[in-house]
């Protein structure tokens, strides 16, 4: 609201902006996401459909996800979720770690190819699944939601790497996590709106799922009132996982403003019609 000269304006660097904000600018040749997620710029409908996106592809930001998945996943096989309820209680319990042999990433893009290499490449069983079928070694790959069930049959850990979009929203819902194995965990690193709140809050309550990692939210900040809060089993972070680095991702920023000057097509644009 506060772009004096709006005609003036032919490249933005946008997050979460608000909605008309974009349409406003009528000489805008291009917008660059200041994250790698583009559905909160998508969600303003009034965005002129033509206009090119780009998103940030960064190896740090990789390398923070990676750093976070790791961090997760030997914090559920050392048991260090039950170790901290002992303490509460005074209980001196030892025990051997949980087995986490299989893993599944939903999405095999930037993030979740890089997960699926990574913890292939440190000996556990991974299988994959996205949209179209991707082939990566040491990764057993699925697509589509007819092979879902296949693709997450055996998994001791899910992690959710997809991107928001009206085919992803609630997609992990009461049907989909009771085609999980029982005692398995959920680890959300995507986005909030993938998960249907109730249907996780009931898979936990029942033991279908043995605990989640939440670091994305419908709502965020999380509301106090939420019960995510205040559930046995939940283990919460403020969206932390990997966060854009400027100094990193200005570079890119940098170059597709040239890019848009010299008439050149964005690096890592967004395919508007899938949403991603
Ligand atoms: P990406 O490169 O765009 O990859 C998305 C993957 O999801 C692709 O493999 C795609 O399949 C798959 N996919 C999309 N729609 C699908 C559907 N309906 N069914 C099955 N698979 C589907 O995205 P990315 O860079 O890896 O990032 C993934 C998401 O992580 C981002 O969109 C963002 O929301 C989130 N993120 C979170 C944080 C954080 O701090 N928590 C940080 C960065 C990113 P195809 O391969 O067939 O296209």
């Amino acid at each position: 609201p506060e772009i004096s000269q709006p005609d003036a304006v032919e490249f933005a660097v946008v997050w979460k902006q608000p909605t008309g904000a974009v349409a406003s600018l009528p000489n805008l040749k291009a917008l660059q996401s200041f994250g790698a997620g583009v559905d909160s710029i998508l969600s303003d409908l009034t965005l002129p459909a033509s206009l090119p996106l780009a998103r940030i592809v960064d190896p740090h930001l990789t390398a923070s996800m990676l750093e976070y998945l790791d961090t997760v996943l030997n914090y559920y096989r050392l048991r260090f979720d039950e170790f901290g309820t002992n303490q509460q209680q005074q209980l001196w319990k030892p025990r051997s770690p949980r087995k986490i042999r299989h893993l599944t990433v939903l999405g095999l893009g930037e993030l979740g190819s890089a997960a699926a290499r990574h913890f292939a490449g440190l000996g556990y069983a991974v299988s994959g699944w996205s949209g179209r079928l991707h082939q990566i070694d040491g990764v057993q790959c699925f697509a589509g939601d007819h092979q879902f069930a296949e693709a997450v049959a055996e998994a001791d850990l899910l992690i959710c790497l997809l991107p928001l979009t009206g085919a992803t929203e609630n997609l992990l819902n009461e049907a989909r996590l009771a085609q999980l194995k029982t005692g398995a965990i959920l680890v959300n690193v995507a986005r909030g709106a993938i998960v249907d709140d109730e249907a996780l809050l009931c898979a936990l309550q029942t033991g279908k799922l043995a605990a989640a990692c939440l670091d994305v939210f419908r709502i965020e900040p999380l509301p106090v009132e939420h019960p995510f809060w205040t559930t046995s089993g939940i283990l919460l972070t403020p969206h932390i996982s990997a966060v854009t680095n400027a100094d990193t991702a200005v570079a890119q920023i940098a170059e597709n403003y040239r890019r848009v000057q010299a008439g050149l097509p964005l690096l890592n644009q967004v395919d508007r019609t899938r949403g991603y």
